[in-house]
């Protein structure tokens, strides 16, 4: 009788401590009186923005993904038709603290330009002279972009100093670069601290808070979660977070087949993490407790070796002979996903269903991405995961007709887990 009271006592209090620290971030976030791109005004203000330009580039250093430029257009059209003046600072790629020409941010003007249908000017340095000299250039209406902040190597150290020199560039701070916000960079949280009463989040963080917000404290039910990808220790922490929130969790991907192992059965070849078997039994467990409906697939396509025209079977996921590794759902298992799906309010998708890169086993992946379009027609609110579940919506066509998708991989997953992000601290502190 005790013990009962005590454990129930216990419960409440992991409760409550849930409710008021892990997602403290977001309550701030809605509740302060913090300044937004609304209400800040931005005549003739210098704008430092933080945005993600970490895009990919061929060889002739031409953009071949927008994505993450596009994203960044309604924030720096809203500075300049505010009267400010936008500079733009970013990182691209992953240079070792020197310039090398690959990573120059130059290559990004004219496609930045183009897509802005604004004049685009550029500073060959992100501190000093050469940054102050393109800032006196800088006229209404123009956007300028500073080199590559990577080129020194206080910006991922978090150097207070180079934030310092960052900040005397400019008279308000912006952060809208989501997929940095969870790195305590120079430029994406340090920086901050110089701006006590001008820095504010702009539309691409706004957007990404409110959407997470939405799917995670939605009272439309039921709230389906849909985790894939190859393994689970990146998705570990999510998957547990998550467990308080969610109806069902459908779990597809490589890391379906550690989940199998972990209820004894055979999955020959397949992606496996050994040393996470008793954690997925822990999870299996704990979903249990927690009411919560863990769907696996019941099938697999899978194939006698990581190839796309390796001999092919669909077997059973309980028993796969050696020699055969899954790589993608089945068609059992795509059937009983996609119901699950199409009866959900709200939709979590992060992780591909199997090797969708590869046409063979992108079936389940495509199946999966359909339902939740149809979901999202009949009026479910769906999140897309950035990374691999973003890209294989991308590539099945089906990018506008879901509700958000986002352009955070890490940062998303470590802002659903409930972690702090220090680029989103900053700016509510
Ligand atoms: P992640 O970054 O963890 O979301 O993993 C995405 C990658 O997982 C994609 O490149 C997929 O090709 C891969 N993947 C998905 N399912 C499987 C599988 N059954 N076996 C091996 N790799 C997989």
């Amino acid at each position: 009788m005790r013990i009962a009271f005590l454990k129930e006592l216990l419960k409440a209090c992991s409760f409550i401590f849930e409710k008021l620290f892990l997602h403290s971030q977001k309550s701030i976030f809605l509740t302060s009186q913090m300044k937004t791109l609304d209400n800040y005004n931005f005549q003739g203000k210098k704008v430092l923005v933080r945005v993600d330009f970490n895009v990919p580039l061929n060889d002739s250093f031409l953009i071949t993904d927008y994505t993450r430029i596009d994203a960044a257009i309604p924030t720096i059209k809203l500075i300049i038709a505010g009267g400010g003046l936008p500079i733009l600072l970013s990182h691209l790629g992953r240079p070792k603290g020197a310039y090398e020409e690959k990573f120059s941010l130059r290559h990004l003007i004219e496609g930045l330009s183009k897509r802005l249908n604004l004049p685009v000017k550029f500073g060959a340095d992100c501190i000093g002279e050469k940054a102050e000299n393109a800032i006196l250039d800088l006229k209404q209406g123009e956007v300028l972009l500073l080199e590559n902040l990577r080129f020194y190597k206080e910006e991922t150290d978090g150097d207070i100093g180079f934030a310092k020199k960052l900040a005397l560039l400019g008279d308000t701070y912006v952060n809208d670069a989501f997929g940095t916000a969870h790195r305590a960079h120079a430029s994406t949280a340090i920086i901050a601290q110089f701006f006590p009463n001008d820095k504010l989040f702009g539309r691409v963080i706004e957007q990404e808070l409110n959407a997470v917000e939405k799917a995670l404290s939605s009272d439309q039910r039921p709230i389906t979660a849909i985790m894939g990808g190859a393994k689970v220790s990146d998705k570990i922490l999510l998957i547990e977070q998550i467990l308080d929130k969610v109806d069902n969790l459908l779990i597809g991907g490589g890391m379906a087949y550690t989940f199998f192992k972990a209820l004894g059965g055979q999955i020959g070849d397949s992606l496996v993490e050994l040393d996470k078997v008793n954690l997925a039994q822990t999870i299996l467990n704990l979903a249990a407790e927690k009411n919560v409906n863990v769907q696996l697939p019941v099938d697999s396509i899978a194939a006698k070796g990581f190839s796309n025209t390796a001999e092919r079977a669909i077997v059973d996921n309980m028993e796969i002979l050696d020699g055969f590794m899954g790589l993608d759902i089945g068609p059992k298992a795509t059937a009983e996903f996609v119901a699950i799906i199409k009866r959900s309010k709200v939709l979590i998708w992060n992780g591909p269903m199997g090797v969708f890169e590869m046409s063979n086993f992108e079936k389940g992946t495509k199946g999966v991405a359909a339902a939740v379009a149809e979901a999202t027609k009949n009026g479910a609110f769906s999140l897309i995961g950035g990374g691999d579940s973003a890209a294989a919506i991308n590539t099945f066509g089906f990018n506008n007709q879901v509700s958000y998708i986002s352009t955070g991989g890490g940062a998303l997953l470590e802002y659903m887990e409930g972690k702090v992000l220090p680029g989103i601290k900053a700016i509510q502190d």
